[in-house]
């Protein structure tokens, strides 16, 4: 079964087809769909060609603006990560260099983040693919530590759950249906589009191993206020004695707030976070491929999580969910973090946010939009029309496209559902000039978007000569009785809302 679905773009149904260039090096045709292993070997160039060429109608990285995933490193770094393509990070005692490399970026992390290790202690954690195996590892402790603390209380451990607001990224509902926990989720409200600690406190019971708090909201970007959950979790634990934690899933923010908004307490400051993620190929500016989980300390990793392997030589502890993977992805964000340090994440992290500023800014000058997003949080600018047609979004990103821009549009989820924003991702490498050419584009999209919608259908205005005797009747239609002479037609233009939008601030739309 092949799980994804691609766009077919309306091909001819032909099978098989000879590129342009492959036509140099071979004669015979190539098939189109190649879901057969081809019986025959063709060169190296042209195997390169063609594939290079089916690449081209992917779209470009560098527009995607959906993603809050890397699209830009330094030539030097991308140097450092093909010498290290063929290094399988699996093979720690091989390659022991990588290995000391990872366990660098790991106590980067965690003092990053404020973990209470002294300058001798190692932090705990490990490296990842992503956040999302990063918040399955952290979920699985949760579960186990508190499937143990049960079972030493002679209590029922079978119905564990966890609270999460119901904004959360779709990992955890992964986590939650794989792992066999119950997802409870605080709903959203009008103009509020993240967790309620107090009602996520509410919801907290015996059986909650955790509640899962959002430093930079997937849809909106905004940062959850961690603090209040942790003071109002403290109180109820002191009233029930239960000790329910707190996890961060800091994937989009984590490289954010410790440089934009140091004084903002979210992390191992607040004594209930006992573990955070971060992916690094978001802010933490490596390419897609690595993401991070510290936990505050040992006792937070139930330690029969953790395999001992020693047939790749001496003896090494892992904890992950798969085996293999390559190196490069861990190289890179040492890389990054040696070459830009704190002061290089910081100014990335402003010139980002600045950038967001400028296209809020220039979004609402249209006067068409509502913006969502918060100043505050992920350098992200989420809109949604004013006007409550909730097609608008969905065509607007459609034509946006054309230009090869990828701005995603999408309903919130419950109860809020009646929102559809579209959402701008600004990276590193959305700068100041296409921040411009971006919003240039969008004042295109929506003159023609509003050239469809809205203008009435064109008017035919008929000038006509009566004969002798004849009135200016008409079949009821409109349409001028057949007999009647038209001497000119004269269509208005459909175009005339477009002017609108260009100078107008308010109320166009
Ligand atoms: C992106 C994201 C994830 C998933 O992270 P990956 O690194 O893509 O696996 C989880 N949570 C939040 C809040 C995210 O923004």
């Amino acid at each position: 079964m092949v799980l994804t679905v691609v766009q077919q773009l309306g091909e001819e149904d032909s099978s098989f087809v000879s590129p342009v260039f492959a036509s140099r090096y071979v004669q015979d045709p190539v098939p189109r769909h190649a879901y057969v292993l081809p019986e025959k070997s063709i060169s190296k160039d042209a195997a390169y060609q063609i594939i290079h060429d089916e690449l081209l109608l992917d779209s470009s990285p560098r527009l995607n603006l959906a993603s809050f995933v890397t699209t830009w490193m330094e030539p030097e770094c991308d140097k450092l990560m093909l010498e290290a393509i063929n290094k399988n990070y699996a093979d720690m005692d091989e390659y022991p260099v990588t290995t000391e490399i990872q366990n660098r970026c790991v106590n980067i992390i965690a003092r990053l983040f404020n973990a209470p290790v002294n300058e001798k202690e190692t932090a705990v954690g490990v490296g990842t693919v992503g956040s999302s195996e990063a918040i399955m590892l952290a979920g699985l402790a949760f579960k186990r530590k508190w499937q143990n603390k049960r079972k030493s209380q002679g209590k029922p451990y079978d119905k564990p759950n966890i609270v999460t607001g119901a904004n959360v990224q779709v990992c955890w509902e992964k986590f939650a249906r794989y792992f066999e926990v119950e997802i409870k989720e605080v709903k959203l409200r009008d103009g509020f589009y993240v967790m309620d600690p107090v009602k996520a406190v509410e919801m907290v019971d015996e059986c909650t191993i955790c509640v899962a708090a959002i430093l930079g909201s997937t849809l909106t970007g905004e940062f959850e206020d961690i603090k209040l959950l942790n003071d109002l979790l403290t109180q109820k634990n002191k009233r029930t004695g239960w000790e329910t934690p707190i996890h961060v899933d800091a994937a989009s923010g984590g490289f954010i707030a410790p440089f934009l908004y140091p004084e903002l307490e979210w992390d191992f400051r607040l004594p209930l976070v006992k573990s955070i993620n971060v992916s690094g190929h978001k802010y933490g500016l490596v390419y897609a491929g690595v993401g991070w989980v510290v936990w505050r300390n040992k006792e937070d990793l139930p330690e029969e999580l953790i395999f001992h392997i020693n047939y790749l030589g001496a003896d090494q502890p892992t904890f992950t969910l798969n085996f293999s993977k390559g190196s490069s992805q861990i190289i890179a964000q040492y890389y990054q973090f040696l070459r830009l340090g704190q002061e290089g994440y910081k100014n990335v992290m402003k010139n980002c946010t600045e950038s967001a500023r400028i296209l809020r800014e220039g979004l609402m000058q249209t006067g068409c939009f509502d913006i969502v997003s918060k100043e505050t949080g992920v350098p992200l600018v989420a809109f949604s029309f004013r006007e409550g047609n909730k097609s608008l979004a969905f065509k607007l990103s459609k034509i946006l496209r054309r230009f090869g821009w990828i701005v995603p549009a999408y309903t919130l989820p419950a109860d809020v559902e009646h929102m559809t924003v579209l959402r701008v991702v600004v990276r590193e490498d959305f700068g100041r000039t296409m921040v411009d050419k971006f919003l240039s584009h969008v004042k295109v999209a929506l003159s023609e978007l509003y050239s469809v919608v809205e203008a009435p259908l064109p008017t035919i205005r008929y000038t006509i000569e009566l004969r002798p005797g004849e009135t200016a009747e008409d079949d009821g239609c409109g349409v001028p009785l057949p007999e009647v002479v038209v001497l000119k037609q004269e269509v208005e233009p459909v175009n005339k809302h477009i002017h609108l939008v260009g100078g107008k601030t308010k109320g166009v739309c």
